[in-house]
């Protein structure tokens, strides 16, 4: 994998229709549009899917990999698929499936991940055509050393591997992505927008930052009519938006410079400092009605100047000047009491 990966195609396969459908429309991408190439795309489709509620859609099954086939044979693009265990994976080597990914459930368990990756190396070792590569998503908590783990594990097995990041409870995590390309640069990562965000609206952006901070491709999820989708119904697009997303054709390294990815870090920082912020501003507009109820005056200096004083014991552990300390909580402070006004 030395070059740009584009992985697209639906959550899951849900019908033959749908599948053949959403693969054509991919495929007339590689047509319509110069940046793409048939070599370049790969089609996705989840078969058995690790969802939240037993009561939503659980994947359609080993059916699905003959659809998955269809596919490869009559439109021309080699697939991948999602496997969990052992038993998935001898199937999708039986359907000649060049393609799997390790998804972020099961990147959390490392007996799953060795157990498919002993089997997966048993059977290279037996046939070393039947697989193609294998993509190793974060796991769904943010642990970069057990990302790394997990390649480890699989790499094994010899076959070229890349990893896709598809961030942490819909937030990009960009530190773990940064993390893992210091740790192991040899390592390509691609950008999964869809699940990074879980909502179709953000994805041009984020393959925007993925192309400035030089991703080595892209997996996104597609649908023929993505607000029909049986799972990830807000996630996906139709095909004809992949035409306008900026998926930049890197090279086989990140090339982004420090700056760069310092800043996306700093911008997500952000992002939650005011999100904490603005939690802080709800319990106190909260507060403010218990005091009217109660009729006791907004403004307590006692208890400001302990919130203050503990502030700054904490700053002067941090090397944090208590000017700025004063500054900040006084800026919120204020707010707190405009609020409660
Ligand atoms: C998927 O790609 O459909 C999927 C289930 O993703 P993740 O493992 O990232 O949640
Ligand atoms: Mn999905």
């Amino acid at each position: 994998m030395t070059k740009s990966v584009f992985i697209l195609g639906p959550c899951a396969a849900e019908t033959e229709e749908q599948v053949m459908a959403t693969a054509k429309a991919i495929k007339r991408l590689t047509v319509d549009d110069a940046q793409c190439t048939v070599d370049d795309i790969i089609f996705r489709a989840g078969i058995w899917k690790p969802r939240t509620s037993p009561n939503t859609f659980q994947g359609i099954g080993t059916e699905g990999l003959y659809w998955l086939q269809r596919v490869q044979a009559e439109i021309g693009l080699d697939c991948a698929t999602e496997v969990v265990n052992t038993e998935q994976l001898q199937a999708v080597a039986d359907a000649h499936i060049p393609y799997i990914w390790i998804g972020a459930r099961t990147s959390a368990n490392p007996i799953a991940v060795q157990e498919i990756s002993d089997a997966l190396c048993a059977l290279t070792e037996r046939n070393k055509h039947v697989f193609k590569g294998v993509f190793i998503k974060n796991p769904v908590n943010e642990d970069v050393a057990l990302w790394i783990g997990n390649i480890e594990r699989l790499e094994q097995c010899g076959l070229p591997i890349a990893a896709i990041h598809r961030g942490c409870n819909h937030h990009p995590c960009w530190k773990m992505a940064y993390e893992l390309h210091q740790q192991r640069p040899d390592i390509p990562i691609l950008l999964d927008p869809s699940h990074m965000s879980g909502d179709s609206n953000r994805v041009p952006e984020l393959c925007a930052k993925g192309a400035e901070l030089g991703y080595n491709g892209y997996m996104v999820e597609v649908h023929i009519q993505p607000k029909e989708a049986w799972s990830d119904a807000q996630q996906q697009i139709e095909p004809n938006a992949v035409k306008r997303l900026t998926m930049h054709d890197a090279q086989c390294t990140m090339h982004a410079t420090e700056l760069l990815w310092q800043r996306a870090m700093m911008d997500e920082t952000d992002d939650a400092l005011w999100s904490i912020l603005k939690q802080r501003m709800d319990i106190s507009q909260q507060i403010g009605v218990w005091k009217k109820a109660h009729g006791v005056d907004i403004v307590q200096p006692e208890r400001y100047q302990d919130i203050l004083q503990r502030r700054l014991t904490w700053a002067a552990a941090h090397n944090i000047r208590p000017e700025a300390v004063r500054q900040i909580m006084d800026a919120i402070h204020t707010e707190s009491v405009r609020i409660q006004s």
